[in-house]
């Protein structure tokens, strides 16, 4: 039987991103990055530029203090 690889996507509404880095430094997949750019607040907020790479552990999700990320399974 064939294996069902789950394919998960990170969204980060980075408007409301304060740049803690929280979520970068919790997730062991290296999938989120500081971006360049800086958000309306003027921070420096969190990119999923490896979303292929999530694992769909959500620990992202929990860390975040203003709930700024979501994880959806596809
Ligand atoms: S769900 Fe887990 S693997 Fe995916 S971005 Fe968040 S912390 Fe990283
Ligand atoms: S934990 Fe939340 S507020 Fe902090 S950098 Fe990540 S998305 Fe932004």
């Amino acid at each position: 039987m064939a294996k069902t690889i789950k394919k998960h996507n990170v969204v980060v509404k980075t408007e409301y991103c304060k740049g803690c880095s929280l979520c970068i430094e919790f997730c062991k997949q290296n999938v989120l990055e500081t971006s360049a750019d800086l958000n309306k607040m003027g921070y420096n907020y969190a990119e999923a530029l490896r979303s292929e790479e999530c694992n769909g552990c959500m620990v992202c999700v929990l860390v975040c203090p203003d709930l700024v990320l979501e994880v959806y399974n596809e």
